[in-house]
């Protein structure tokens, strides 16, 4: 029992002094948002980190979901996956777009590439995949498909800061690809989002979609939203741009030794390693087989009762949403992957800070049942 709650995440937050300075910079130059110079420097710092070409910084990942998918005048239906944070599907629906719903691969929990054929339709538009818990999407096989037919590509890379493949940053694949710096990711401004983006062309349309559609001061050329990040969000960034190597470190360490904990616990199954990839540790899922002795909600409890809140990501589906139940393609027999691990998906505690005694101590909870 852990005297004091472990959540299953906790903000990563440099030491507050080192935040001052930055926060004088604003009150001397009086420049609280607008593109002012903690954003342009947040922008360019990013792309340096990220390894990508173009970065233009949102108030948050959902409105930067959004704005990708008027950026590239996105209609009709869009592919996407049941498997994920609601924000993903939403966005759709705030531009009147049909979700269509397609099942998820069991070793990544990914969009799977060999049932998106099925799905697309005359009216199809786009692939609006996840690249779930960080780990990346069959980038390859989604980007023949949309080649095939003609379709663009934007990824919810909300979880992929920061995650490398073979050739490079996993942000470089698709038309777009859009990251969340909410408070509970592994990169946070607070609240914040990007779109990445390939050309200057599509960024220079992106930051005019942010800012009301506003391109001088008397020409509005789209129905633009307020999506700008402030300067004290992007001051902050670039504080924790400071830190943030250490960050994903210590998020090694944790999954290390959960994966030695936890491994070889039968009934226990964690997702597969990242292997070669530079992966950024964000969350540790584990799916709650029927040969563990326990039900996974009935570990989630025990964990509870332990004082280790650990969560249900990502059940419910978001296709058991009410606004999205009804439709054709949200009925379990579409989804029979993501509806089985919607069930035993358990992610575990994981934040830099996470000491090895907390660790042993939920490594212990899970183990001990099963003895
Ligand atoms: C966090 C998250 C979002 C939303 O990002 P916000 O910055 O909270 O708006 C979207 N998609 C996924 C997969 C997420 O995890």
């Amino acid at each position: 029992m852990s005297d004091k709650p472990i959540y299953v995440t906790q903000p990563t937050l440099p030491p507050l002094e080192e935040f001052i300075p930055y926060l004088q910079k604003i009150w001397d130059n009086k420049i609280l948002t607008n593109g002012g110079p903690f954003h342009q420097q947040l922008e360019k710092a990013l792309c340096d980190y990220l390894g990508v070409k173009h970065v233009a910084l949102f108030t948050n990942g959902t409105i930067a979901l959004a704005t990708a998918l008027q950026a590239l005048r996105v209609t009709g239906e869009v592919i996407t996956t049941p498997y994920s944070f609601v924000a993903t599907a939403h966005s759709l629906l705030w531009n009147g777009i049909k979700p269509v719903f397609v099942d998820v691969h069991p070793n990544t929990l990914n969009l799977d590439p060999a049932k998106i054929e099925a799905a697309i339709t005359p009216s199809t538009t786009a692939i609006m995949p996840v690249h779930c818990y960080g780990h990346p999407c069959d980038v390859q096989a989604i980007q023949k498909i949309a080649d095939n037919y003609n379709l663009k590509v934007i990824y919810d890379a909300a979880h992929a800061f920061g995650v490398k493949d073979e050739g490079g940053s996993v942000l470089r694949h698709g038309d777009l690809s859009v990251l969340s710096f909410h408070a509970t990711k592994v990169f946070n401004t607070f609240e914040g989002g990007a779109i990445i983006c390939p050309d200057a062309k599509t960024k220079l349309r992106i930051d005019q979609l942010k800012n009301f559609g506003f391109v001088d001061e008397t020409t509005v050329v789209a129905p633009g939203i307020n999506g700008k990040m402030s300067e004290i969000n992007a001051a902050f960034g670039m504080l924790q741009l400071r830190h943030v190597d250490a960050a994903l470190a210590q998020r090694r360490n944790v999954d290390t030794a959960y994966r030695k904990g936890l491994c070889a616990v039968p009934g226990i199954h964690c997702l597969q390693d990242a292997g070669e990839q530079v992966a950024n540790y964000s969350y540790f899922p584990l799916l709650v087989e029927d040969d563990y002795p326990l039900s996974r909600d009935a570990l989630y409890q025990k964990l509870k009762e332990n004082n280790i809140h650990a969560r249900r990501y990502f059940y419910p589906l978001i296709t058991d949403f009410p606004m999205y139940r009804g439709m054709p393609s949200a009925q379990r027999e579409n989804l029979p992957v993501a509806t089985a691990a919607a069930l035993k998906v358990l992610c575990l505690p994981i934040y830099p800070n996470l000491t090895l005694e907390h660790i042993n101590l939920i490594v212990q909870v899970i183990t001990k049942v099963s003895q």
